[in-house]
């Protein structure tokens, strides 16, 4: 990327009335725009770094076999009046519409209840199962606070994938290798070690389901932990009968922290297989339920986490792993400019420069490249030139080394 030719400009300042420091720093770095409280544009630099959190999330669920598509974000009523999710008095948070021909429609806050009944076309017997299917989509919910920026909007993106089993035995099977492959994604994505399975309410079998929670101070959620015992729970699900459902022994100390929940996973079992009609006929002739999973990862919401978690005063401070991209590349002097050009033009296939090119002070591109939050600056200067060297600092320790260009691009 060309910093001359994006449409797209660093700002002094962040909007009036935004009031997350993940929204600020994305607003002034470029990275996305306001259009109203919790609903924000993903702007080239913003969607760069969504597409590589998707990309790791289905690497890893391709993996365990899981079937990308795409559903309707337009939602008919039926399949949720089946579920008694259509109610607004049930589900608070819906955004209604009507058709011009009659008729109410929703915009999809999840999709268990389409999935389901997609489902119903595809599964008749034993043989047909199990299934997995996964998709990134836009999610709509009447959020009644939207004050956190990315973290929670109205409309944002969720990955959501539901599995469909024969037995219980086989959805918990599935089940653990979710757990793996979570995992994994949030190793990946930079925030392993500060992302924790947290039980939670709401199971179907267990009583609980499982959050994912990174343990941040912005985040919403209280988190009750033991690290040394590896107990994490939601103070949601914190009683007497829990711990010991759970086998935490007595006098347990736990400590309590803040967590933004990134994802959660539930084992269904009938909650929406059985109203929705959806079963199979088993090897010995009989009609059976099938058993449902789901589990949810806020794709956006896990790139405000890793602002919040990464960022320092000087701005964004992203990942290798989601950094739009991995080099700026700042020129000074006239042999300077020539080479960084030379260099921009020589890996332009690889797709992970930036060439700050505009016509503004060097000093502001030096600190563009930090508010921006890529992770590795070059400086290529006239004088640096001569011995053939240029200047090097990775974002995330502020170290500077000098170093010979190929040293820097080789691997590239
Ligand atoms: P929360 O308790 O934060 O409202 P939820 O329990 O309603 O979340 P789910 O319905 O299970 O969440 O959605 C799956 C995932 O989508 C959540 O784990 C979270 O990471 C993300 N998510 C939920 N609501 C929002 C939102 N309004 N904005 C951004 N991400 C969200
Ligand atoms: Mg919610």
């Amino acid at each position: 990327m060309r910093m001359s030719k994006t449409f797209v400009k660093t700002l002094r300042e962040a909007p009036k009335g935004e009031e997350a420091r993940n929204a600020q720093l994305l607003i002034r770095a470029g990275y996305v725009h306001k259009e109203m409280a919790g609903v924000y544009d993903y702007l080239p630099l913003g969607l760069r770094v969504l597409e590589k959190i998707k990309q790791i999330i289905r690497e890893e669920l391709n993996r365990i076999s899981a079937e990308e598509i795409l559903m309707s974000t337009l939602q008919k009523p039926e399949p949720w009046k089946k579920s008694e999710r259509w109610d607004d008095q049930e589900v608070d948070i819906w955004f209604k519409t009507e058709l011009a021909s009659g008729g109410e429609l929703g915009l999809a806050p999840t999709h268990e209840e389409p999935v389901t009944e997609l489902l119903k076309t595809y599964v008749a017997s034993y043989k047909d199962l199990p299934r997995a299917v996964y998709q990134f989509q836009t999610k709509f919910r009447n959020e009644l606070r939207a004050k956190s920026g990315i973290l929670r909007g109205r409309e944002f993106l969720m990955k959501d994938l539901y599995s469909f089993h024969q037995t219980e035995a086989d959805l918990d099977e599935f089940y653990q290798k979710v757990e793996g492959a979570y995992a994994k994604i949030f190793e990946r994505l930079g925030i392993g070690a500060e992302t924790f399975e947290t039980f939670a309410s709401g199971g179907i079998f267990t009583k609980y389901s499982h959050e994912y929670q990174t343990l941040i101070p912005v985040g919403e959620d209280t988190i009750f932990y033991d690290k040394e015992k590896k107990v994490f729970l939601n103070k949601e699900v914190y009683n007497e009968e829990v711990l010991r459902d759970l086998g935490i022994p007595e006098g347990t100390e736990f400590l309590e922290t803040a967590g933004a929940e990134v994802g959660n996973i539930f084992k269904l079992k009938f909650k929406y297989s059985e109203p929705l009609g959806l079963n199979f006929q088993t090897k010995e002739g009989e009609r059976q339920t099938v058993y449902m999973g789901c589990y949810g990862i806020g794709v956006s919401r896990v790139f405000g986490v890793i602002v919040e978690r990464f960022a320092d005063e000087k701005g964004l401070v992203l990942p290798e792993a989601v950094a739009p991209y991995k080099y700026y590349l700042v020129a000074n002097g006239e042999k300077g400019t020539a080479k960084a050009t030379e260099i921009y033009e020589k890996y332009r296939e690889k797709d992970e420069m930036i060439l700050d090119d505009r016509d503004v002070r060097f000093g502001e591109k030096m600190k563009d490249a930090e508010l921006m939050g890529i992770p590795v600056r070059v400086v290529i200067s006239d004088r640096g030139l001569e011995t053939g060297e240029v200047e090097v600092t990775e974002r995330a320790t502020g170290e500077t080394r000098k170093m010979t260009l190929d040293k820097v691009f080789g691997a590239l």
